[in-house]
């Protein structure tokens, strides 16, 4: 039968819980239950092999599949990536603005084809799928086939927005106000909370389309995704833009801005925030509204990010504001979620933070998942949810081994090389259906 009422994959597991828990079982397995007049999967129990396979003994239509030799985790969320930035990865980023425009902005400019477009995304999906990401905010370019073209290619739960730019932009890659607004009116019509109204960053978008777009927003229950202050010459230039508009003469903040047009809510997602004064930490808490931590984008530009600077994940967590992982792919250089779990490790261990890799592993799964409202179907193994899972090769591991320590080996111990790291995951499962990898 192609399609057992029952899938039990035998394997180690390591599943994430909270911030400071995660559980791991060796020698067990994972049950998934066919859900009816459908070919996807749920998981149904997960537990020690012996006991998983004595509750199922009984049943009709099982199939066991013999994973022993590997380590499971949940698929990955990753809360703020450009699916259409995945060539300029690795292009010098002398600074945030510079690459911009030398290379981000040309590069998206070649997504207006929409033949290209499409097979950039077919491609783009392989590599997520390869890289173990299963969900996440996505930015697409500015033109509005590449939300369709993600969003009809990618496996996954994602969340997906073309950017806005109406001010401050090239030529080719500027829009009108009204074309802007008919876009997001449209596409959130269409997708729901699948979409994101992406004001790209407040420098490139006037007040007249922020504020109507989030007005969009509050009705059709979209969600709203943007950048905040990731350096400090950006925040200079937005205000020095902002300033000049009619009722933004005396803002004096970047948030502020943000909140002037009201698109801060919790359904609002905004990337980096490393540069936030007092008054903004408490207009995000207050309005609830969460930030994507990406590590390796904010990194020094030795490590391939765009030096933009260190994230202070305790000032955020003391000023009760949600925030979880995401690679920023392209000011990230690679896409994979263990790569960002490692540099947000070791960046807080130089400066003498100590932080559990089960963190690290929390923040790119489960927390991405409640911030995308995704938490009851997936971010961990947890019975009920889909069945979206990935396996590496388990390293080896002896009886006093736990979820932390089998973590620091996959993380920092064992990696030779961070580019091994889009290599460490070996099977990507989507709803029971299984992807493999060499
Ligand atoms: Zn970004």
């Amino acid at each position: 039968m192609q399609h057992p009422c029952y899938k039990i994959l035998l394997c180690d597991i390591l599943n994430p819980l909270s911030d400071t828990k995660s559980e791991l079982v060796k020698g067990g397995a994972i049950a998934l239950r066919r859900v009816k007049n459908n070919h996807f999967y749920k998981i149904e129990s997960i537990g020690h092999a012996e006991k998983i396979l004595q509750l199922y003994k009984l049943k009709r239509s099982v199939t066991i599949y013999n994973f022993q030799k590997y380590l499971a985790m949940p698929s990955f969320l990753d809360l703020h990536f450009h699916w259409v930035q995945d060539d300029v990865t690795l292009m010098p980023k002398d600074s945030l603005l510079s690459w911009l425009s030398k290379y981000t902005w040309p590069n998206e400019a070649k997504f207006k084809k929409k033949t290209y477009s499409k097979q950039k995304a077919k491609q783009f999906c392989n590599k997520l799928l390869q890289m173990g990401t299963l969900g996440g905010g996505c930015f697409a370019s500015i033109h509005e086939h590449t939300v369709d073209h993600a969003l009809e290619q990618f496996h996954g739960d994602f969340v997906v927005g073309n950017v806005l730019m109406t001010i401050n932009s090239p030529d080719y890659l500027t829009q009108s106000s009204q074309n802007a607004v008919e876009i997001v009116r449209s596409k959130s019509k269409k997708y729901g909370k699948k979409y994101a109204i992406t004001p790209r960053f407040a420098p490139t978008v006037d007040p007249h389309t922020m504020k109507e777009t989030a007005k969009i927003a509050a009705k059709s229950g979209c969600f709203i995704q943007s950048h905040l202050c990731e350096t400090q010459e950006e925040i200079e230039y937005v205000l020095s833009i902002y300033n000049k508009f009619k009722g933004f003469e005396s803002i004096n903040s970047y948030t502020e801005i943000y909140n002037a047009c009201g698109l801060l809510g919790p359904k609002t997602i905004m990337a980096h925030g490393i540069y936030l004064n007092s008054s903004e930490l408490k207009t995000l808490k207050k309005t609830n509204t969460a930030i994507a931590h990406c590590p390796t984008s904010n990194a020094p530009t030795k490590d391939l990010g765009l030096g933009s600077g260190l994230f202070d994940f305790k000032k955020i967590e003391k000023a009760g504001i949600c925030w979880g992982l995401g690679s920023d792919i392209g000011g990230g250089p690679y896409l994979s979620m263990f790569d960002v779990m490692r540099s947000f490790v070791l960046q807080n261990k130089k400066i003498g933070t100590k932080v559990s890799c089960s963190k690290a592993l929390y923040r790119a799964t489960l927390k991405n998942a409640q911030i995308l409202g995704l938490d009851k179907t997936c971010g961990n193994l947890s019975p009920n949810k889909h069945a979206n899972i990935i396996m590496i090769e388990s390293p080896h591991t002896s009886s006093s081994d736990t979820a932390e320590s089998v973590l620091e080996r996959v993380l920092l111990k064992n990696i030779k090389s961070r580019h091994n790291f889009s290599k460490l995951v070996k099977k990507t499962i989507y709803r029971g259906k299984c992807w493999e990898f060499d």
